[in-house]
């Protein structure tokens, strides 16, 4: 194992009406901003129940953090979080929302252009307290210090993360899921399932507990997730699949281990020259990243075929094909396609992603390193 040094300074107020406890989490005479989406919240009832949660309580709002939230949209908060003087956010909404008011509470206090957190990896040096609301179990935001933001006028889609970015709070209710569209509730399956295999499907570390852990998420997701597909109001599938999402990226799983992430960056860019979703982008690349990348991941691959998918039979070749397979059988299972010409996407957008990593600097991306630009166009031609 790794060295590490792990914190994660979140409470997570978990389960059935826990929204109306935020207020004893927001210091008493905070000037608050809740920020949310596209107006889910004000159909869904969780607008409501944050407002009454408020009630007494010094606050405005700011709608409108699209999906994969836009750069432009975040820095109007941004001029009036600094016009108002608020001093506390409170992010309503899926992982866009998250993420969008993690960069706002960033943006806020920078000095010089804010894009630069993102293209620059500038320093993050104090932040905007904020907790969250969270509507849609995907991303992990809730519990981690990631934010993606999308510059619309460039289509770039890029990352920070810091330490001050964690929320002070999340609230996760099971129930404000329920009001999801079924292609938010599988893509929120298939974005947790592809969080835990890109810190567990990468190459042994002595790591048994959390090579388990993962084990134990990936199979939870697989057992509870199709459950949340056939009953829209089972209240304990969408809690275990909420847990399991907030679970695969909150850092515990991935300490001490390598890491890959490819399959995340080359969504990325699918999705800011596409604008397909983030975990579609994710069960199109993802098998075939590992089909690609078998030799260097043999070891995990064979483990997962075992533990994950029960298959112990046959040669190695074989089972590693098989846990592929069932991997895109799952996703497919769970609604999300994966190829991208399910999504009207032809091959000619393969140059234009190796081109970008190439202008970022990236000169390869994986476990080890080894995900070149040509590595990227193998991945690709086979998602096609
Ligand atoms: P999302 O983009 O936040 O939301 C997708 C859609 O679902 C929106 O249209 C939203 O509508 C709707 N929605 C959310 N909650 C709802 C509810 N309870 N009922 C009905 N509709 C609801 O989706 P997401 O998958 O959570 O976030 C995706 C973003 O997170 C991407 O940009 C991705 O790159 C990023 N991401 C971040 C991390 C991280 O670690 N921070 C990890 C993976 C991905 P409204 O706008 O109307 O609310
Ligand atoms: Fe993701």
């Amino acid at each position: 194992m790794e060295n590490f040094a792990f914190y994660n300074p979140v409470k997570i107020l978990f389960g059935k009406g826990q929204i109306a406890n935020i207020a004893a989490e927001i210091p008493a005479n905070a000037k608050i901003l809740i920020t949310y989406g596209g107006g889910s919240i004000k159909s869904n009832g969780v607008y409501e129940q944050v407002k009454a949660a408020l009630t007494g309580r010094n606050f405005l709002e700011f709608g409108g953090i699209e999906a994969n939230p836009h750069l432009e949209t975040l820095m109007r908060a941004v001029e009036l979080i600094r016009a108002e003087g608020i001093d506390f956010l409170l992010a309503v909404g899926g992982g866009s929302v998250v993420d969008g008011t993690k960069f706002i509470a960033a943006a806020v206090p920078f000095e010089g252009d804010p894009w630069d957190i993102l293209a620059k990896q500038a320093l993050v040096k104090s932040a905007v307290p904020f907790g969250a609301v969270l509507t849609l179990p995907a991303t992990g935001s809730e519990m981690n210090t990631n934010s993606v933001v999308t510059k619309a006028a460039t289509q770039e889609k890029l990352f920070f993360a810091s330490p001050l970015v964690f929320p002070k709070f999340s609230v996760l209710d099971p129930e404000t899921t329920y009001s999801l569209p079924l292609r938010q509730v599988s893509n929120g399956i298939v974005d947790a399932y592809t969080h835990v295999m890109e810190q567990y499907l990468t190459y042994p570390a002595n790591a048994p507990l959390q090579d388990r852990m993962a084990e134990s998420i990936l199979q939870t997701l697989i057992e509870e997730g199709p459950k949340t597909l056939a009953d829209l109001h089972d209240y304990q599938a969408r809690a275990n699949v909420m847990w399991c999402a907030t679970m695969a990226l909150n850092g515990l799983i991935g300490v001490g281990v390598p890491q890959d992430w490819s399959t995340h960056m080359i969504g990325h860019e699918l999705t800011a020259l596409h604008g397909i979703d983030h975990a579609q982008t994710l069960a199109i690349v993802l098998p075939n990243m590992l089909s690609v990348q078998r030799d260097r991941k043999r070891q995990k691959l064979l483990q997962y075929a075992d533990r994950v998918w029960g298959l112990s039979d046959g040669t190695e070749d074989a089972r590693i094909d098989q846990a592929i397979q069932k991997t895109r059988e799952f996703f497919e299972a769970v609604g999300v396609r994966t190829k991208l010409s399910d999504y009207g996407v032809g091959l000619d957008v393969i140059p234009l992603i190796t081109d970008r990593f190439k202008q970022r600097g990236f000169i390869a991306l994986g476990e080890h390193q080894d995900v070149t630009p040509k590595v990227v166009e193998q991945v690709l031609t086979l998602c096609a």
